[in-house]
C-alpha cells in the first residue's frame, strides 16, 4: 500500500519528463544534405556597375495618383536593352500596363509548366527631411566601402538586375531552359501592383498559362538576426499577411467647451482605439510560423529545442514570448495599428467629428470580414461608425506547400551554394506583388537571395539602403543556379 502511494506520484513526474525528452531527441534537423557545387564565376565589379547604373533612374512610386515618373521608367527600359543584348535578342519582351515588363524565355519542353521569376522596378520615395542622413546620395548608385548604395539596392532592383545578369550569362553559355521561364518586372509594387502584376497575371490567365511556381521578393538570408540560431537562416516566405484599414468616426453635437458633455467626439474615439489596442485579435502558432519554428527548432540549444519539440505543452509560453516583441508578435496574430487620428479645430470648440484609421495586417486564417466584425464587437459603441478605408486591401495568402517542387528547388539551390545556411519556410509580414499570382498557382515563394544582418532591415524603405558587392554577386549566382535547377 505504502509503495503504491510513492509510485503513483513518481510516475506522474517521470512519465511526462520522458515524453518531453523523447520528443526532443526525435526533433532532429530537417536540413537537406546536398553536395555543394562550385558556383558560376561572376565578375563582381562588372555586375556591381550595372546595378549602380540602374539605381540612378528615379523610378519612384508615389501614393498620390497622377504623380508619375514615366520618363524614368522608359530610361530604365532603354538601359536594360543596352546592357543585356542577348536577352533582348532571344527572349520575347512585352510591355504590360504602364511600364511593367514581361519577358518570355521559351523552354524546350512544352509539357513542363513554366515558372515566373519576379522583381519590381519601382522604389519608394526618399522621405523629405531624411536626405541629409544618407551617407551616400540615394539616386547616384555610388559604389564605396564594398557596398552599392541607393534606393532600390535591397528593394528590389538587386533582384531585377541579378535575374537579368543570370539569364544573360546563361544565354552566353548557349543554355536553353527545359521549361519556359517568365521574367515579370512590375512598375507599381509599392502602391499595390494593380497596374503591373495584376495585369500581367490577367494576360497569362487569358493565355491559359498554368505555373509550376513563382519566386518573388519577400524574405532573405538572415545572418545573426534570429535568436538562438548561430547559423544564417534563409527564410523562404510560403505565405504573406493580408492588409485592411478601418476608419472609425464619432459624430456628436458641436458646442462651447465651457459646458462639455462627459465625453467629446475625441474622447469617444480615443476610448474605442484604446479598447482595440487592449483586445487584440488572438495569437496562434499555426501555418507558416509554426513550420518555421518546427524547422529552426532542431537547430537550437537543448533548452529551447525541448520547448519547440513540445509545443503541445509549451505553446502558451511560446506565444507569450513571441507576443512580447513587435517583430515576432506580428508572426503570430493579426496586428492592430492606429495610424491616423483627426479631430478638433479650436481649443474652445467641441469638435462635432473625430476620425481615426486603424491598419490591420491579417494573419493567414483570418480574413477582412473577420477583422471588421472584430472591430465592431470590440468598439461596441453606437456613437462610433466603423467603415472600411482606402483602396488597397488584400486577403492573407494561402500557405504554399514547402514540399512542392518550387520550394525544394529554391532550397536545393541555397544549400548547394551555401552549405552553412539553414533553410526554413516562414511568413512574410508585408504584401508583395506575388499575391496577384494566387490565381495562377498555389506554389508561391517569397525570397531574395541577399543577406540581411542586424541593422539592415531598417534600410529597406529607410535611409542608407545598400547591398554589399559580394552579396550582390551572390544574388547573381543564386539565380544562375536556380534556373539550371528548375529544369526538372
Ligand atoms: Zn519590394
Amino acid at each position: 500500500m505504502k509503495k503504491k502511494i510513492i509510485l503513483v506520484p513518481t510516475l506522474c513526474v517521470v512519465l511526462p519528463v520522458c515524453v518531453l525528452l523523447v520528443n526532443t531527441f526525435r526533433f532532429t534537423s530537417e536540413q537537406i544534405q546536398i553536395e555543394p557545387i562550385q558556383p558560376v564565376g561572376v565578375d563582381e565589379g562588372g555586375v556591381a556597375q550595372h546595378l549602380s547604373q540602374a539605381l540612378r533612374f528615379q523610378t519612384v512610386s508615389y501614393q498620390e495618383q497622377g504623380r508619375t515618373t514615366g520618363e524614368e521608367f522608359l530610361s530604365l527600359h532603354k538601359y536594360l536593352d543596352q546592357t543585356f543584348p542577348k536577352i533582348h535578342a532571344t527572349l520575347t519582351k512585352e510591355a504590360v500596363g504602364n511600364y511593367s515588363l514581361l519577358y518570355t524565355w521559351k523552354g524546350r519542353d512544352e509539357n513542363l509548366k513554366p515558372i515566373v521569376l519576379m522583381a519590381h522596378q519601382d522604389v519608394v520615395p526618399v522621405e523629405l527631411g531624411t536626405l541629409s542622413k544618407w551617407e551616400q546620395p540615394p539616386f547616384e548608385g555610388k559604389i564605396t566601402g564594398g557596398f552599392i548604395w541607393g534606393r532600390g539596392a535591397m528593394d528590389d532592383k538587386q533582384n531585377l538586375l541579378a535575374i537579368m545578369e543570370a539569364v544573360e550569362s546563361l544565354l552566353g553559355q548557349g543554355f536553353q531552359p527545359q521549361r519556359t521561364i517568365y521574367l515579370a518586372f512590375g512598375d507599381d509594387e509599392e502602391v499595390g501592383g494593380g497596374n503591373g502584376a495584376a495585369k500581367t497575371v490577367e494576360l497569362l490567365r487569358e493565355r491559359g498559362v498554368e505555373l509550376e511556381y513563382v519566386l518573388d521578393e519577400g524574405l532573405a538570408v538572415t545572418d545573426g538576426i534570429l535568436p538562438d540560431v548561430s547559423k544564417p537562416v534563409a527564410l523562404i516566405g510560403v505565405a504573406e499577411k493580408g492588409f485592411v484599414s478601418v476608419e472609425l468616426s464619432a459624430e456628436v453635437e458641436s458646442g462651447h467647451s465651457s459646458m462639455p458633455p462627459r465625453q467629446t467626439a475625441i474622447g469617444i474615439l480615443s476610448a474605442a482605439i484604446y479598447r482595440l489596442e487592449e483586445r487584440q485579435m488572438p495569437a496562434g502558432i499555426e501555418g507558416a510560423t509554426r513550420q518555421m519554428l518546427e524547422t529552426i527548432g532542431p537547430e537550437m540549444p537543448f533548452g529551447k529545442r525541448l520547448v519547440m519539440a513540445n509545443l503541445w505543452l509549451f505553446r502558451p509560453l511560446v506565444e507569450r514570448i513571441l507576443s512580447a516583441s513587435p517583430g515576432t508578435n506580428a508572426s503570430t496574430r493579426t496586428t492592430t495599428a492606429a495610424t491616423i487620428i483627426e479631430g478638433g479645430l479650436k481649443e474652445n470648440v467641441l469638435p462635432s467629428r473625430a476620425r481615426a484609421v486603424v491598419n490591420f495586417r491579417i494573419l493567414p486564417g483570418d480574413s477582412i470580414e473577420r477583422v471588421i466584425s472584430h472591430v465592431r464587437e470590440v468598439v461596441n459603441d453606437p456613437r462610433v461608425k466603423v467603415n472600411r478605408f482606402g483602396i488597397i486591401a488584400s486577403e492573407p495568402s494561402p500557405v504554399s506547400n514547402a514540399d512542392a517542387n518550387g520550394f525544394q528547388t529554391v532550397q536545393r539551390t541555397i544549400r548547394q551554394l551555401y552549405p552553412d545556411v539553414l533553410v526554413a519556410p516562414a511568413l512574410v509580414l508585408v504584401a508583395t506583388d506575388s499575391r496577384h499570382y494566387v490565381r495562377l498557382t498555389n506554389n508561391i515563394y517569397r525570397f531574395s537571395p541577399m543577406r540581411v544582418r542586424a541593422g539592415d532591415l531598417e534600410r529597406i524603405h529607410g535611409i542608407n539602403e545598400r547591398i554589399s558587392a559580394r552579396d550582390y554577386a551572390g544574388c547573381v549566382k543564386f539565380y544562375h543556379q536556380l534556373i539550371r535547377n528548375s529544369a526538372q
